[in-house]
């Protein structure tokens, strides 16, 4: 049968495919010249311009962001080489040091509570520096296993900030239990104060409102004496080996346990 570039494909009809309703598939266009990608130039690269307070965690040879604000899954990160490479550019200590921090990193975020699954997704279409992607799959949230992963976190409601904010210190601290120091704020205090401070029996419970930033930053426990925000990015080729990180295995940090709920169950990552 001759294939019919109109039909759409299987992929369609599967239940983790987000949408329905009447599809239609767009008319491929003529095949053109590759654009330069950001960063192409490692003078003009974003990546390598931006400081570590940028991160939640560093080391001195990686760095791993966050997005800047809350999406749809538990936790999505990215994990960069300091140095201007693509993966393909990688040395032998970079590449081993990745699957090591790739296998560190799904780990630490499948600690989340509630995380299922990690998917790690390389592109590199739009910029030229190396960044692997994290993206948490929430247990039991079984339309969204499998590729369409990415399209899911546009598409859920953001969750909400505090709880990112504790995901993300969460991931900071397991990752600096190996090594590299962690840059993440600790989840706000969820402060909850007397209406009233003067032991009066009308003393009513705890107020509800949003909490108040003040509080919680001058509450919250000061950062890593090791922080530097704006120390810039030093040479990998020549900083001095903190090859804890790499060189400490991947032995989980006992004060983080694995998920119990964390099901066996046979299913094809990437289907
Ligand atoms: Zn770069």
């Amino acid at each position: 049968m001759p294939h019919d570039p109109r039909a759409l494909p299987e992929f369609t009809t599967w239940p983790t495919f987000p949408f329905e309703g009447d599809l239609r598939i767009k008319v491929l266009e003529e095949p053109a010249e590759e654009p330069p990608r950001q960063g192409e130039d490692a003078a003009e690269c974003r990546t390598c311009q931006a400081p570590d307070n940028q991160y939640i965690w560093v080391s001195d040879r990686w760095r791993v962001r966050a997005m800047d604000h809350p999406t749809g899954l538990p936790m999505v990160l990215i994990l960069e080489p300091r140095s201007h490479l693509d993966l393909g550019d990688l040395p032998n200590l970079l590449a081993a040091e990745l699957g090591v921090m790739t296998v560190r990193l799904e780990r630490a975020i499948r600690s989340i509570e509630g995380v299922a699954r990690v998917h790690v997704n390389r592109w590199g279409d739009g910029s030229a520096h190396l960044h692997l992607w994290f993206l948490a799959r929430p247990y039991g949230r079984l339309q969204l296993r499998g590729t369409f992963l990415s399209l899911w976190d546009e598409i859920l409601p953001p969750i909400a900030e505090a709880q990112w904010r504790e995901n993300r210190a969460l991931v900071a601290a397991w990752l600096a239990e190996f090594g590299g120091r962690p840059l993440a704020d600790p989840a706000p205090i969820d402060w909850k104060a007397p209406t009233r401070l003067d032991g009066a029996s009308t003393v009513e419970g705890p107020v509800d409102g949003p909490v108040d930033d003040t509080v919680a930053e001058a509450t919250d426990p000061s950062p890593s004496p090791s922080a530097a925000p704006e120390e810039a990015p030093s040479d990998p080729a020549v900083a001095p080996g903190r090859a804890r990180a790499a060189a400490s295995g991947g032995e989980r940090p006992a004060t983080l346990q694995p998920d119990p709920a964390d099901p066996e169950e046979a299913w094809e990552e990437g289907v």
